[in-house]
């Protein structure tokens, strides 16, 4: 897009929910839904500046971002994804355990009547030739791709290069929340942009792999732009 930040390294496209959306419909390529953990993963940095589209996910991307001078919202990633697959003609769906996927597609296929699965693959396949032919042959207009970061980019990279005219979103656990497998946070704590917290209390695992991230991203954009 037009307007796009500098952070860390990383191009941001600085837009609102509506304009990332408008600009998907019409584009093909990669959508990156970036949050501070995958900005501190230097495998990241060339994978997002080669994406087409960077929404600001987390509330610590948008600390980030007001630090060095742009107001944005958040574009929450799966709200974004789900958006994209009431928009699209024809989806795939890759990712997450067996059952998992297998409820998120019924789930899915109630809420929204409209909706053309055209490829689904749970996240646990051994041959990704095979998926990379069979998805290539179904040719669906959008992708999600539920594998964890960075192996969902990295099969997305490997992906779009064949596929020239579908969207290809990274939706990290969305499959577990659509499926009922995890539950988002109360819509409160979703619009105090704690949803991370809420997360965080439910599930301690996280704590020690969430917890440090903000507060040490925080501190690396102040120093970028202290420029020390
Ligand atoms: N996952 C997968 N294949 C793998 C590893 C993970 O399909 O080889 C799925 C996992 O089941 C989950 C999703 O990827 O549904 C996200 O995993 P995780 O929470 O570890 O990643 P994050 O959301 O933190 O990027």
């Amino acid at each position: 897009m037009e307007n796009r930040a500098k952070l860390l390294g990383y191009d941001i496209d600085i837009c609102s929910f509506e304009e990332a959306v408008d600009y998907a419909k019409k584009h093909s390529g990669q959508v990156v839904t970036i949050n501070p953990e995958m900005m501190s993963n230097p495998d990241m940095l060339e994978i997002v500046n080669s994406a087409e589209l960077v929404i600001p996910d987390g509330i610590g991307v948008q600390i980030g971002l007001k630090i060095i001078g742009y107001d944005v919202k958040r574009i929450p990633g799966i709200q974004f994804a789900y958006r994209m697959l009431e928009e699209s003609d024809s989806v795939a769906l890759i990712g997450a355990k067996p059952e998992v996927i297998e409820k998120t597609i019924n789930n899915l296929k109630n809420e929204i009547p409209s909706l053309n699965i055209v490829y689904a693959q749970d996240g646990y396949f051994k041959d990704e030739q095979k998926v990379l032919a069979e998805l290539k042959e179904k040719n669906p207009r959008l992708v999600l791709c539920a594998l964890g970061s960075p192996k969902q980019e990295l099969f997305i990279q490997k992906a779009k290069s064949q596929m020239p005219d579908s969207l290809f979103i990274g939706v990290g656990g969305s499959f577990d929340v659509w499926s009922g497998q995890v539950e988002r946070a109360p819509e409160i704590w979703q619009k105090l942009g704690l949803e991370w917290l809420y997360r965080t209390i439910k599930e301690p695992k996280r704590f020690r792999r969430i917890f440090p991230t903000l507060p040490l991203f925080v501190l690396r954009v102040l120093k970028e732009k202290k420029g020390v």
